[in-house]
């Protein structure tokens, strides 16, 4: 497949913390319907690479094309903000809001959709994630592995063609891990573009077409789940999954 067909291009891309060199060159490109396990050490760059994806964290050299829009200063946030869906390892529901609220909220004041239309649309959500029961709650009543599910749903509501995941299952009781990664798994299926930064191995060596392992702010080594496993190329590869697995 060519350039031109990747839904996600990457290419040299540079980040700054002010003196502090956190991407120092990634390139990455994604096709449509492709999953992608990102993972490695903590402060490898893993979250601000994903973020920027989305422009929540701009970059500061080199490029960036998500499904043909060019990420750059004056570039439209409503409409990358449209295409790519983000779950964040704390949930970040809106507190005040019921869980209905928080899936109808941004497809009501982004993409203008009436009270009626938003809300079918977050009950059949709620429906896929499991929790149409829960609608009326707030997330402080819900367990962490619901809120997640929330938060997926509130993603999805957005008809993102791109979701990304950073540590989805990190925050939350051992018990309530597979709920969420069952959902990813069934989100798979269904053909999402998808790069999920996680530490589950498991659901890697599953649903990976590509496993990217980042060091020091750059993809030191990528490949199949299967490659990766058993045969880790690059000491710091070896080096993390003797100590995760
Ligand atoms: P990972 O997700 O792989 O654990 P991050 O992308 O969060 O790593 O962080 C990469 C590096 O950038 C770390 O050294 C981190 O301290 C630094 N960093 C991340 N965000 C900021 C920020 N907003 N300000 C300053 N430094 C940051
Ligand atoms: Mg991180």
């Amino acid at each position: 497949m060519t350039a031109a067909e990747d839904i996600i291009i990457a290419r040299d891309v540079h980040k700054y913390f002010g003196d502090y060199h956190a991407l120092r060159g990634v390139n990455m490109s994604v096709r449509a319907g492709e999953k992608i396990v990102i993972i490695g050490p903590s402060g490898s760059g893993k979250s601000t690479f994903i973020r920027t994806l989305n422009r929540l964290e701009p970059h500061n050299k080199g490029t960036i094309v998500v499904d043909g829009i060019e990420l750059k200063d004056g570039s439209n946030l409503d409409a990358i903000r449209r295409e790519v869906g983000m779950v964040f390892q704390s949930f970040n529901l809106f507190p005040h809001l019921t869980v209905l609220q928080n899936v109808t909220l941004a497809p009501m004041r982004v993409r203008k959709a009436s009270k009626a239309q938003a809300e079918q649309v977050a009950m059949e959500l709620l429906e896929r994630v499991g929790i149409p029961e829960q609608a009326s709650k707030y997330p402080a009543q819900l367990s962490g592995g619901q809120q997640q599910r929330v938060a997926i749903a509130r993603a999805l509501a957005m008809q993102p063609k791109i979701m990304l995941f950073d540590e989805p299952t990190s925050a939350l009781d051992p018990e309530m891990i597979k709920e969420v990664l069952d959902v990813m798994k069934e989100l798979a299926h269904s053909g999402m573009t998808m790069l999920v930064v996680t530490h589950e191995m498991g659901f890697a060596r599953e649903v990976a077409d590509r496993v990217v392992f980042f060091d020091q702010g750059n993809i030191v080594e990528e490949a199949t789940p299967h490659a990766f496993f058993a045969n880790p190329q690059h000491e710091r590869s070896k080096l993390f999954l003797s100590q995760i697995l």
